[in-house]
């Protein structure tokens, strides 16, 4: 499992930063888990915010701060980085969620309490500590999703099965990385259903009359 779609390069500095809200944080390091490239970006942001924060020392000469930044490298170039991967000795669960996802939705797939949304839709929402929504779906295959768009930014990894949309084809291990004016309509592969999960930091935004009737009932 390759991700393709990546978190978005402002995503990466936020997270480095620490200036995410805990449920964004949540899907970063749902993603970071299996993506070896992403892991890479956070290390580069992480290794120009420490030598950013050492030029700014008031105490620090040009020196110093030359030498934090070039050992702020070579420790990010040793760091190794963890496994892309679970050790083959330890077998995988695929009944598993997530780590980072279990304080939300607990710990097993088989034990997701779903909610029925529409035909071939199903949702699970939840709170986190700082008021953010988390949102799982687990839509059918084949199904095509309402056209919505996003009040606020949010970010979607993709746990199981695949869909479509203008951006591409997004499979699971790749991220959504979506700003406030993304207007999409996914629409599920053949084959299983597709399981996602998204930290929005504003409500959806879907059009129409499927808006009149869920957003009010479903308090998405
Ligand atoms: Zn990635």
């Amino acid at each position: 499992m390759t991700p393709r779609h990546h978190l978005d390069p402002a995503t990466v500095v936020s997270h480095a930063a620490g200036a995410l809200s805990p449920e964004m944080s949540a899907i970063v390091a749902t993603h970071l888990a299996g993506c070896v490239e992403c892991r890479r970006a956070v290390a580069r942001a992480d290794g120009i915010g420490g030598a950013l924060l050492g030029q700014q020392q008031p105490q620090a000469t040009p020196r110093h701060s030359l030498l934090r930044a070039a050992m702020l490298e070579r420790l990010e170039a040793a760091a190794p980085l963890p496994p892309a991967h679970a050790p083959p000795d330890a077998p995988i669960d695929p009944d598993r969620l997530p780590t980072p996802l279990q304080p939300y939705f607990g710990t097993s797939y088989r034990a997701l309490k779903w909610r029925w949304m529409g035909p071939g839709m199903h949702f699970i929402r939840t709170v986190g500590p700082t008021g953010g929504t988390m949102l799982m779906l687990r839509i059918a295959p084949g199904k095509r999703m309402p056209v919505h768009g996003h009040q606020g930014s949010e970010l979607t990894q993709i746990l199981r099965g695949a869909y479509d949309d203008d951006l591409g084809h997004f499979a699971a291990g790749d991220v959504a990385d979506l700003d406030a004016e993304t207007e999409h309509q996914p629409v599920t592969s053949a084959g299983s259903s597709c399981i996602c999960v998204s930290a929005l930091d504003a409500p959806l935004r879907f059009p129409g009359w499927l808006a009149r009737t869920l957003q009010p009932a479903f308090g998405i």
